[in-house]
């Protein structure tokens, strides 16, 4: 699919001129001719880039940028923004604004195909999260995390660990003096060395891009292709007017370029946005991550919670009915857990379901999914386990509740039991709902006997 671009200029002519070349490199282009249009249509149309005019009458184009980097519809998308040839004090400006980049008319067309690419391939990247995410969010808890302006202002603010490459201990120093002044930098002139920094906590990559006694561009790359270091923004540092050079480093996936003579605004403005853009693309990591694990697992116990449950068992049944290795179920309820409750209280008995989960997990093998069901009903899948094995281990768990006394934090030693019913699956037409019944069963018969024991129930 061609990637989608939104041109906002209020002169026709410069919005025609665009939207030519870029039709010409097979890009989709839509049009807006002043900020309020501009608005409207990212926020309907989600074009991947917005290649943004900022002197227009209305809204300007930083007031637009500012206005697409609040709204959590667009603030995903990269802006960049079209100034003057002498605007240097509005590309700082339009930095500061959120924009992810600039650039200056007339536009060098190389240089704009080149930016482009580096920033699709960023937007591929976010949109790929941010599809995660809420498919994740559909499908289990609403985390909320995303949706959070404070946790995303804080996230996208923080101050950033700056990495210098330079062969020469002058010019490293040189970048080094201005990046100081928000940042913590170090430098290095080693690339090796380099190397190992870059995997560890940076989050920006200064490199020379005309060292002498180094090639950067295959630091560049070999950078590119290792795991630790593929996601690191990079900066190049190169003398003005090396078109082919400049080309080559951004294919060879650099995320930025800062020219020489270097304008020590210019290097701080694009450090700040490089990893504004890591942090943003770390925080819907996060999100991802948190509301994965939020819809995935048990607050009190830190155990799998029901839906993983759910997943899993279904996944295993699935292959144990076409032929797997067979899945054993184990069901463990507490006994007499409500006494807990009303004599100590319930947090107290919540200390108690934390000590019981520790004790199970202690006791079960690796590959055993122990999951909270809820309330004071727990479950473990066994894959590729018989029912003998299955036996052996709920007798273990058992066992290891009963022997010795749960001491609360009020000082006293708690007796606790559980009652465990198991069951394995039975091949061919046996389902999730099914196994679950038959191990319901053997529990209920385990509590009816007497507690404090384990019984194997196959009946269908
Ligand atoms: P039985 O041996 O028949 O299982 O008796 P029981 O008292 O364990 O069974 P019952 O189902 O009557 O009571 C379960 C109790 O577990 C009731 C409820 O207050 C308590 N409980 C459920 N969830 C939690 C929880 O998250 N924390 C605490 N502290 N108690 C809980
Ligand atoms: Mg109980
Ligand atoms: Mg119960």
């Amino acid at each position: 699919m061609p990637a989608k671009v939104l041109i906002v200029d209020d002169l026709p002519a410069n919005v025609r001129l665009l939207q030519a070349k870029l039709e010409a490199e097979y890009y989709e282009v839509l049009t807006a001719f002043s900020g309020e249009e501009a608005l409207v249509k990212a926020s309907q149309w989600q074009p991947d880039i917005i290649l943004l005019d900022v002197m227009m009458p209305g809204l300007n184009g930083f007031e637009v940028c500012l206005k697409l980097k609040e709204s959590i519809d667009t603030r995903h998308i990269p802006v960049i923004l079209v100034t003057a040839l002498d605007g240097r004090d509005d590309r700082l400006a339009g930095l500061k604004a959120g924009a992810d980049d600039f650039l200056t008319k007339p536009i060098d067309d190389m240089i704009l195909l080149a930016r482009l690419k580096a920033l699709v391939r960023l937007k591929q990247l976010i949109d790929e999260i941010r599809t995660r995410e809420s498919h994740s969010r559909s499908t289990g808890l609403q985390s909320g995390f995303y949706a959070n302006q404070e946790l995303y202002q804080r996230s996208i603010n923080a101050v950033g660990n700056v990495l210098i490459l330079d062969d020469q201990d002058q010019h490293a120093k040189r970048l080094m003096i201005p990046l100081a002044e928000e940042h913590r930098c170090a430098y290095v002139t080693d690339p090796n060395e380099a190397m190992e920094i870059a995997k560890g906590r940076v989050d920006l990559i200064v490199l020379n891009l005309d060292a002498d006694h180094f090639d950067s561009l295959r630091w560049l790359a070999h950078a590119r292709s290792n795991s630790e270091c593929r996601a690191k923004p990079i900066l190049g540092v190169i003398v003005a007017g090396d078109s082919p050079r400049i080309l080559k480093a951004f294919e060879l996936g650099v995320n930025d370029i800062v020219l020489r003579p270097v304008d020590h605004l210019e290097l701080k403005a694009r450090a700040r946005t490089q990893i504004r853009r890591k942090r943003f693309v770390d925080f819907l990591r996060n999100s991802l991550d948190r509301s994965l694990e939020m819809a995935l697992t048990d607050a009190l116990t830190g155990l799998n919670n029901r839906r993983y449950m759910d997943h899993h068992l279904n996944r295993l049944m699935m292959t144990a009915a076409s032929g797997g290795a067979a899945v054993s179920l184990l069901v463990f309820d507490m006994d007499h857990f409500k006494n807990v409750n009303d004599t100590h209280g319930h947090d107290i008995g919540d200390e108690v379901l934390k000590e019981f989960s520790k004790r199970l997990c202690a006791n079960i093998r690796a590959q055993d999914m122990p999951c909270r069901m809820g309330g004071e009903e727990f479950v473990v899948i066994m894959p590729e386990t018989n029912t003998d094995m299955a036996m052996i281990i709920a007798e273990r768990v058992r066992l290891k509740v009963a022997e010795n006394a749960f001491i609360a934090s009020n000082g006293r030693h708690l007796e606790i039991t559980v009652s465990v019913g198991v069951t394995t699956s039975q091949g061919q037409g046996d389902g999730v709902e099914s196994m679950l019944k038959r191990a319901d069963r053997g529990l209920y018969e385990a509590k009816s006997s007497g507690r404090n024991r384990v019984i194997i129930s196959m009946a269908a």
